[in-house]
């Protein structure tokens, strides 16, 4: 089976010294065209949608697409929910047969944050799913995720945290921001001294826009997760506005999205690729 959780995914990539890209998707081209670009490389990645793109796609549907890809594709992967806000968030997606979950309460006060994230853990490990949590806030706008508050994480409060909250790996602020609105300012000194205190693996949000180098560059500080999402839904809203550019009266809709498709496989690839120095 190719579809594993996210623990048994992370030591596959520690394994074969690996970054994990983790593809943002919305619907099913989308879906198939992430997961055509891990089959092409031959490498392992992570499958995320958020609450914000359940709103089209619903948990169950994108989860059954996921798991009928199972059948078809021979690379490890895993289902991710990207930015659960809420308990139901966590309890629909795991229900829906998600093989990871990620708990956000960067915006509340350190010790809610720990009690919140320890609640979606309690839930998540009774099933079998493992939980990522995030400590400090990441700048930004992303789908309807906004976030003004820039709070890079303090390697002070990371033990207690992870600890605290019991979540298996740990999204970090360095200077990375959500969207293509910002810039982002990567602070390696920082990740270093919070990666010398993090009894997990570490998760990066906002990978779109950051130099590949410097992405490759933070795997000896136990980053195992690249969140990647912009780029990606750039690559299919194009293909789709070219084709309509290219002709206005276009009706083949299954053409124009199998073009939609390849150009985000196309995307996908090359940043697996580039993540991992093997530009
Ligand atoms: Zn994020």
């Amino acid at each position: 089976m190719a579809l594993v959780d996210m623990n048994e995914l992370v030591t596959i990539a520690k394994k074969n010294d690996v970054l994990l890209p983790a593809f943002n998707t919305t619907n099913l081209e989308m879906t198939l065209a992430i997961m055509d670009a891990f089959e092409r490389a031959g490498m392992p990645g992570i499958i995320q949608i958020a609450p914000t793109n359940v709103r089209l796609s619903g948990y169950e549907y994108i989860s059954t697409i996921v798991h009928m890809a199972d059948k078809s594709y021979s690379v490890p992967f895993a289902l991710h929910l990207d930015h659960g806000k809420t308990i139901d968030d966590v309890r629909n997606a795991v229900n829906a047969g998600f093989t990871s979950v990620m708990i956000d309460g960067a915006a509340l006060p350190f010790e809610e944050n720990i009690l919140f994230s320890r609640r979606a853990v309690d839930y998540c490990h009774c099933k079998g799913v493992p939980v990522e949590a995030e400590l400090g806030a990441i700048k930004g706008k992303e789908d309807d995720h906004v976030s003004e508050a820039d709070l890079k994480t303090d390697p002070s409060q990371v033990k207690e945290f992870v600890e605290g909250s019991g979540c298996d790996l740990l999204a970090v602020s360095v200077g990375n921001v959500h969207g293509l609105e910002d810039t982002p300012k990567i602070d390696l000194p920082l990740l270093e001294k919070i990666s010398a205190v993090s009894p997990c693996p570490l998760v990066l949000h906002g990978g779109s826009g950051i130099e590949y180098s410097t992405i490759f560059a933070m795997k000896k500080y136990n980053m195992v997760k690249i969140n990647i999402a912009s780029d990606l839904r750039r690559a299919f809203i194009s293909s789709v506005g070219k084709a309509y550019e290219a002709n206005a009266m276009e009706h083949n809709l299954a053409k124009v999205l199998l073009e939609a498709r390849s150009a985000v496989t196309e995307v996908a690839y090359k940043t697996l690729l580039a993540i991992n120095g093997m530009e």
